[in-house]
């Protein structure tokens, strides 16, 4: 027999999932994160972490990416891997990003405050959220509210968003290079998008997929795909910087082709805000 689970209230309306008997443990899992998911802003279960990334010919921090954490008052730290895509299909990943966007700037104004005025905070931005409507105006209010100065904010988005409407893409990307925002594209190479259509969109940065770095010194071919990816985002103007870099011997491969900006486990793990102060004190010197 089937019958409707009540989820909660979102937006006013009541939401329900349909359980059958037999589902799957996967699927129970599924269900009981939505459920919670449902309360979880209002909860204040939500908060970011930041993980520097770093130019590794300065040696210091140029900007900060924001990592969304939930922790869950049962189950305890949940993996954004596993709750996002769910998140994306309660559609609450709209109210939740607009979270995120908000958080990010008020923190990134107060860095700014205590004299690391140059730190830029990049923010992942799902592609519901960035398809939504209204995301560039309600991006505009987030701003004007937390008077974070918009050149210092970056947007990460994926493949899976630029595969999408292109006219749309097009002109909200447009629209963001107005306000100064740089928009990245993460997990560059996992997806189908190419470099030379890529060429005709406003994308400031590429991100090179870990599976890529992983691999330096143990698959040549790999190697030779990072080398293009530098070469020809160079050649283009667009900027690369290298994701989950664990490994000296990566960083330096990665040195030798001149890609110097670099995010991993090698420098940092993504941290608390509240301990970034002391990290930044390490290494950046405050103006
Ligand atoms: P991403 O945007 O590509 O973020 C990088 C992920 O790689 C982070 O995982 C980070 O902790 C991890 N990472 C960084 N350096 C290393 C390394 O050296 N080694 C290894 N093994 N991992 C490394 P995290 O925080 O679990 O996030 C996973 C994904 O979840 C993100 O991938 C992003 O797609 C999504 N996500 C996280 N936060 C948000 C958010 O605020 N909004 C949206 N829409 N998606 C988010
Ligand atoms: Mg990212
Ligand atoms: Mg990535
Ligand atoms: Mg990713």
């Amino acid at each position: 027999a089937e019958h409707a689970m009540y989820l909660a209230k979102s937006n006013g309306k009541n939401a329900y999932l349909f359980y059958q008997s037999g589902m799957s443990e996967n699927l129970t899992r599924t269900m009981e994160l939505a459920q919670s998911l449902l309360r979880a802003l209002r909860l204040n279960e939500f908060s970011l972490n930041y993980q520097p990334i770093i130019n590794s010919k300065a040696n210091n921090i140029v900007g900060l990416e924001a990592l969304l954490r939930w922790k869950h008052s049962k189950i305890g730290f949940i993996s954004p891997v596993e709750f996002i895509p769910i998140a994306e299909n309660l559609g609450i990943i709209i109210p939740i990003g607009e979270w995120i966007l908000r958080t990010a700037c008020t923190h990134g104004k107060q860095l700014h405050a205590n004299g690391y005025d140059n730190m830029y905070i990049s923010v992942n931005v799902s592609a519901k959220q960035f398809e939504e409507k209204n995301f560039v105006p309600k991006l505009i209010n987030i701003l004007n509210e937390t008077n974070f100065n918009s050149h210092y904010l970056k947007i990460e988005i994926t493949e899976s968003t630029v595969m999408k409407d292109l006219e749309d893409l097009a002109t909200k990307l447009r629209q963001l290079e107005d306000l100064g925002i740089d928009v990245l594209l993460d997990d560059f190479g996992t997806g189908y998008s190419s470099l030379s259509y890529l060429r005709k969109l406003p994308i400031s940065t590429l991100k090179i997929d870990r599976s890529f770095i992983q691999d330096i010194h143990i698959d040549a071919d790999q190697e030779a795909i990072i080398r293009t990816i530098v070469t020809m985002a160079k050649s283009l103007r667009i900027g690369v910087i290298a994701e989950g870099v664990e490994l000296e011997n990566q960083m330096s491969f990665l040195q030798d082709i001149d890609c110097f900006d670099i995010q991993g486990f090698l420098y940092s793990k993504p941290i608390p805000f509240e301990t970034l102060n002391e990290l930044l004190q390490n290494w950046n010197v405050p103006s």
